[in-house]
């Protein structure tokens, strides 16, 4: 038995769904903690691809229960929407289920999401624009909607008509936009509530039960590390904690039911929106690797900024998540490079670092200091094990391994479930240890 949290070690995108997808075959649960429809993972499966927003990656296989936690939050048109897409597809739905007290995305989110951001102007936060942030909000503030709130018509009557009064006068006055009818959103979402609540429970007792009952438990992550509300490149971050520490307070499981958490990273690095990237890439290999690795979001079809392999944050990313080993994805999308750069330290000021800045400012300031190695010229999407790399790629995938002092557990080399190497069974195999029993750190076994 393991309970496996798996997080993006980057800004998100890693390829994080293929990995989910290919753990669940070993889990007899899976489940999201955080974030809501503005993640999205894309899974191929033979030749059918599938988008997820919300729904667990795990939903493909028959058996496995898949739980969308209290940290979560719900947008239901679009859930039902993806419901209706799997179904359509005859994938059941039949072992979802949804925690009711995770937050609900009312229309006046999005509308709020979208304005508020034309409003920052120059400062905006590169959102997708679907709510979530003033969903969270609500959640602090304390004038949220949950999921239980939407299975009660009486209640939701009298907590909506107060909250979209409230809501309207901050579209009127502040964005000037038009109030929203709160007869008509209250309709709607009595039609959702219908549609959703075989699903909703307490889910927190599900997943105890799940626990003392022994089974295989994955934590889906969404987003990445450095999109963590209080550990990423703040302000530009998501509004809720994708790091490992997310998954205890988004399930309700205290943090010994934990056995190891696995990072995934792709082989260069990709941020979406606003903010800081040193290691950015503005020419043609820059657009190479967006045209190969076919970077444009699953939510929002955004272009993704492309940039080198940023040791400096895989180094944080495994101290924040308490990282046991790595997954490394898209390591095929280099294939045809000459030479590859990895950043290995960043100068700050003229002063060198190997620790990430938390202060955004000092991090914009960042130069990359870069050790350049060797391409492989060949494709690697045709490997199935280390012996079958090129031995440039393995060195690649050695030096990160050693650079950022984690093992790797897997490699990818294309979207679909074969394209992979297992390099050790990254649920009961490799397991970082911090120190030797002399207290001096360990050497750290790379791929
Ligand atoms: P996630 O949210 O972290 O799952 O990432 P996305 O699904 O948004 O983006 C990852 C994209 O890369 C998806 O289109 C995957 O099908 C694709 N992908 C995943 N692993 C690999 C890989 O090893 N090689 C290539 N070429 N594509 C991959």
């Amino acid at each position: 038995m393991a309970n496996v949290i798996v997080i993006g070690a980057q800004w998100g995108d890693e390829g994080k769904g293929k990995i989910t997808d290919l753990l669940s075959r070993s889990a007899d649960v899976v489940m999201r903690y955080q974030g809501g429809v503005n993640a999205g993972h894309t899974i191929v499966v033979k030749d059918q691809t599938f988008k997820l927003h919300l729904i667990p990656s795990g939903i493909l296989y028959p058996d496995t229960k898949c739980i969308i936690g209290s940290g979560t939050v719900i947008d239901p048109q679009v859930l039902i929407a993806e419901l209706d897409q799997i179904e359509s597809l005859n994938i059941s739905s039949k072992n979802l289920l949804i925690s009711e007290a995770a937050h609900v995305t009312m229309p006046y989110h999005r509308l709020i999401d979208k304005a508020s951001e034309e409003r920052r102007g120059s400062h905006k936060i590169g959102t997708t624009g679907r709510g979530i942030g003033p969903t969270y909000a609500d959640k602090s503030e304390r004038t949220g909607i949950r999921m239980l709130d939407l299975m009660d018509p009486q209640g939701l009557h009298e907590q909506l008509e107060w909250t979209i009064n409230y809501k309207n006068v901050i579209l009127e006055k502040l964005y000037n936009l038009s109030p929203i009818d709160a007869s008509v959103v209250i309709e709607e979402y009595l039609g959702y509530a219908e549609r959703l609540r075989p699903y909703v429970v307490d889910t927190s007792i599900c997943i105890y039960e799940a626990i003392r009952e022994r089974r295989n438990i994955l934590f889906e992550g969404a987003q990445g590390t450095l999109l963590d509300l209080d550990h990423g490149t703040y302000p530009f971050v998501t509004s809720s904690n994708p790091v490992a520490g997310g998954a205890c307070v988004g399930t309700g499981l205290g943090p010994t039911a934990i056995d190891r958490v696995i990072g995934v990273a792709k082989a260069y690095t990709t941020r979406v929106g606003e903010g800081p990237f040193p290691t950015e890439l503005s020419g043609d290999i820059g657009e190479q690797l967006c045209s190969i690795g076919a970077e444009f979001g699953t939510t929002t079809g955004r272009k993704r900024r492309c940039g080198w392999f940023d040791a400096v944050i895989g180094r944080y990313a495994v101290r924040i998540n308490g990282m046991d080993c790595l997954a490394i994805t898209k390591l095929d999308v280099l294939d045809g490079l000459e030479e590859i750069k990895v950043c290995v330290a960043y100068e700050i000021d003229g002063v060198s670092t190997e620790h990430f800045p938390t202060n955004a400012r000092k991090f914009a300031r960042c130069r990359p200091i870069y050790k350049t190695l060797p391409g492989w010229g060949r494709s690697t999407s045709d490997c199935r094990s280390l012996e079958d790399l090129p031995p440039q790629a393995l060195n690649y995938l050695k030096f990160l391994a050693e650079l950022i002092e984690v093992p790797i557990a897997i490699v990818s080399l294309g979207a679909s479930r074969d394209q992979t190497i297992i390099v050790e069974d990254p649920i009961h195999g490799p397991k970082r240890a911090l120190l030797k029993p002399d207290g001096t750190p360990i050497s750290l076994k790379s791929a």
